[in-house]
């Protein structure tokens, strides 16, 4: 049993050397998954906010069509109910992030309590990218 091959004890200085090292590298990794987070989070936002312009959209839509086959008037607002067979799967969307959506008369568009953006007239997905 020779001591060939056996690395030298690392001195003082080195050790630290490597201790301030991994400190920066776990202080980098932290960084970037700070930076991750705030991205996906923001993301996820802004996803949740297009998928409820997108029920106010189908809304709109939907109510449109029953206007026109019920000849109604623009004061004339439709219950949930009357719009179900006009939408995908016959079934009254909801807002991912539990807000109310209030139909409206046909003259104003549908609206969200959580996200009020969704009864800006013009508003459109393009405005939320
Ligand atoms: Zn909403």
């Amino acid at each position: 049993m020779g001591t060939e091959g056996a690395e030298p004890r690392k001195t003082r200085a080195e050790i630290e050397k490597a201790g301030v090292e991994i400190m920066v590298v776990v202080a980098i990794i932290g960084l970037l998954m700070r930076v991750a987070t705030v991205g996906i989070s923001h993301a996820i936002e802004a996803s949740r906010l297009r998928v409820c312009l997108l029920n106010m959209e189908a809304i709109d839509s939907a109510k449109s069509l029953w206007g026109l086959e019920n000849k109604k008037g623009d004061n004339d607002a439709p219950t949930e109910d009357d719009l179900k067979p006009r939408l995908k799967d016959k079934t009254f969307p909801s807002c991912p992030k539990g807000g109310t959506d209030a139909v409206n008369a046909l003259s104003m568009h549908a609206a969200c309590s959580v996200h009020p953006a969704s009864a800006t007239p013009g508003a459109t997905l393009a405005t939320t990218q």
